[in-house]
């Protein structure tokens, strides 16, 4: 079965993201345990805990369906020390929050050399980051996002989610999330019948789908190998609803949360329901 729905806003309180997630039909959603744009935030309260648990429950969206994502600042493979200090415990922290709020996954951008060490360097760090983090916490797996590969960004290749996965000691409490806006940004052709075959293909040898935890289900606005990471709404842009309709067909991303980050939140509910009819004709 497919389970859908979007990153929505945990604005007024993590409690508000579950209500948010019923009011557009999903069956799955991503959210900021806190806000994404700082390093630290005050703990959760007891009562905000427990009210996401009870709205979750209202919701009907069972915990395996829900993806928190970490802060856009926490570069795991900063090549700064204090950079890099700062980034694993805010990471640590965003694990801890994922933890209490019952959830079991934390998905994030690998990192970033920014030019001053080496693409290799920098992903053994993401790795030692992860060893860290998952050694102070319990049953929360930490799930690699794949990059478009902008800037100094790593990530974009699978061979570097692969790297990343070999140096981690738990390899139960680590996985992937594909974002179909990045790999296709990354050069990886998901538009054609072959490209998309081959894509999947290549995915499974070098990285294998039992890493695969969720994926992040956008079109792009940019073209194939641009490296660049701007996402549009389902079907508006390059990948377009031939790639849509085979990938909601495809029971390889059975039973994992799907994630929109679509632009246009006003279509929301449309694309859950546009992409739920691609999926009816099995
Ligand atoms: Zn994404
Ligand atoms: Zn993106």
């Amino acid at each position: 079965m497919k389970y859908i729905g979007p990153h929505v806003s945990a604005s007024g309180g993590v409690e508000n993201a579950p209500l948010n997630a019923m009011q557009v039909g999903a069956t799955a959603f991503a959210l900021f345990t806190k806000n994404q744009r700082q390093w630290f935030s005050a703990p959760l309260s007891e009562k905000s805990i427990a009210a996401f648990k009870e709205n979750l429950e209202k919701s009907g969206i069972s915990t395996d369906y829900v993806l928190p994502h970490d802060s856009y600042l926490i570069n795991l493979g900063s090549p700064d020390p204090d950079g890099l200090e700062k980034s694993r415990n805010s990471f640590l922290e965003e694990m801890q929050r994922c933890e209490q709020l019952g959830l079991k996954m934390l998905n994030f951008h690998p990192g970033s050399h920014l030019k001053q060490i080496t693409l290799e360097e920098c992903l053994t760090r993401v790795a030692e980051s992860i060893n860290m983090a998952l050694d102070k916490t319990h049953g929360v797996t930490a799930v690699i996002e794949n990059t478009a590969g902008q800037g100094t960004n790593v990530g974009f290749s699978f061979n570097h989610l692969a790297y990343i996965i070999d140096k981690v000691e738990d390899k139960k409490r680590v996985g992937v999330c594909l974002d179909t806006c990045h790999t296709y940004s990354a050069g990886y052709d998901l538009k054609t019948e072959n490209g998309y075959q081959d894509t999947f293909k290549e995915f499974e040898e070098v990285v294998g789908f039992n890493y695969l935890r969720a994926i992040h289900l956008n079109d792009t606005k940019k073209d194939l190998g641009s490296r660049v990471d701007r996402h549009d709404s389902i079907g508006k842009g390059l990948l377009g609803m031939g790639f849509f309709e085979r990938f909601m067909k495809d029971p390889r991303f059975d039973n994992m949360p799907l994630i929109l980050e679509t632009p246009d939140e006003t279509l929301w509910a449309e694309e859950i329901q546009q992409l739920f009819a691609l999926n009816l004709e099995l």
